[in-house]
């Protein structure tokens, strides 16, 4: 942004937006990175970030694996490295710090570390304070935050990772050009995130988004979280997977990728499974659409790979059901692989110390510090 614009933004005045950048300047945080264009007079330079100004350690925690990346301020990905790991061991969290730990060495080679975003497939009431419900990880009240940075000594976010994911959509994705926008992820279950006016929405516990267990049919199949007709028990690959092997597209010892493989080569029985999962899907998210009137809807979570076999039915429905008619609700999907979780869970970090009355809390504050070196670079955070 040129400097004009940050001071329209931020609603200070040319002289202060000066003096700060003159600072940010030197102190690295900040670059000219272009001239931009104007009409007649001197062209006045753009400001962006120093990728190398920090980094931060994403970690997504899986049943059976770990994700760790390391991304730059700027958002780039630096290393990403996936490990086995059981979640339901009774020393989870000790394990997960070691398994950190050789990240957060410092490392002349690499930008300062400003402290770890956790991205865990559960609900988290405080993202600062980290503690974690996860029905998947068999994960009941367990302190994330607090294990994480005793073991540590780093600042720690923990959130949902479909929140997690939204943040950084918001930061370095899709979201840069929309303000009010949802993220849905597809896979084994079905998230949703809400990003209004930029900001996630939690509701009143962390809680918000839970829309794989939006009521649909009180005789439908029975759902994970125990009761019955949920749209992720008729959605998930659990349960597509079970339609196919009840009409015989895939044998009793056959999983997920049989059927998936089946509708590549154009097994009419499996792109019929698919085209009506893309028809309820449309169905459920034109409802999330009209109650909520986002500007485009991100795509998301593994379930990805194949939404080629979604898509057509997907997109008939979710018109056909919109209040507001086709006014057009872009519908995007995202370039997803195996790291993009943990990217959001860096994403976590790198968002706070813009955003300082928002989720980081009193966790934000400490990375901000660490940015500004006044905690002496690499020691632990009081
Ligand atoms: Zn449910």
């Amino acid at each position: 942004m040129s400097r004009a614009d940050i001071a329209r933004e931020l609603g200070l005045s040319p002289a202060a937006v000066s003096q700060i950048m003159r600072r940010l300047l030197e102190q690295r945080m900040v670059e000219e990175v272009a001239q931009a264009p104007s009409s007649g007079g001197r062209p006045g330079s753009l400001i962006g970030l120093v990728g190398e100004a920090g980094r931060a350690l994403g970690v997504k925690v899986a049943a059976d694996h770990l994700v760790i990346v390391n991304v730059r301020l700027d958002g780039q990905m630096l290393s990403s490295t996936t490990l086995a790991f059981d979640a339901m061991a009774p020393d989870a969290l000790a394990r997960l710090a070691a398994e950190l730990a050789p990240h957060t060495h410092l490392d002349p080679g690499l930008p300062k570390l400003l402290g770890v975003g956790v991205a865990v497939p559960g609900v988290v009431p405080r993202p600062d304070k980290g503690i974690v419900d996860a029905d998947v990880l068999q994960w009941r009240r367990l302190p994330v935050g607090r294990h994480l940075r005793g073991a540590l000594g780093l600042p720690v976010v923990v959130e949902n990772d479909v929140n997690a994911l939204a943040v950084a959509e918001v930061l370095y994705g899709h979201g840069r050009e929309a303000d009010d926008f949802l993220v849905l992820t597809i896979g084994r279950g079905i998230g949703l995130s809400i990003v209004a006016d930029r900001s996630v929405y939690r509701g009143g516990k962390g809680g918000a988004g839970e829309f794989g267990h939006v009521p649909m049919d009180d005789q439908g199949p029975p759902c994970q979280c125990g009761r019955h007709g949920c749209l992720e028990a008729s959605l998930g690959e659990p349960a597509l997977e079970r339609i196919a092997r009840a009409g015989g597209v895939i044998g009793p010892r056959q999983g997920f990728a049989a059927l998936v493989a089946a509708a590549d080569r154009g097994d009419g029985h499996a792109v019929e499974i698919f085209a009506d999962a893309g028809r309820l899907l449309g169905r459920a998210v034109a409802g999330a659409a009209n109650m909520l009137d986002p500007v485009r809807i991100v795509l998301a979570g593994e379930g990805v790979a194949h939404w080629i076999h979604w898509d057509a039915t997907f997109r008939a429905e979710f018109a056909r059901r919109q209040v507001r008619g086709g006014d057009g609700i872009d519908v995007v999907v995202h370039n997803w692989d195996d790291s993009s979780w943990a990217q959001g869970a860096a994403a976590l970090v790198l968002a706070a110390p813009f955003d300082l009355d928002g989720f980081g809390g009193e966790q934000a504050n400490l990375v901000v510090a660490r940015l500004h070196g006044s905690d002496g670079a690499d020691g632990t955070v009081e």
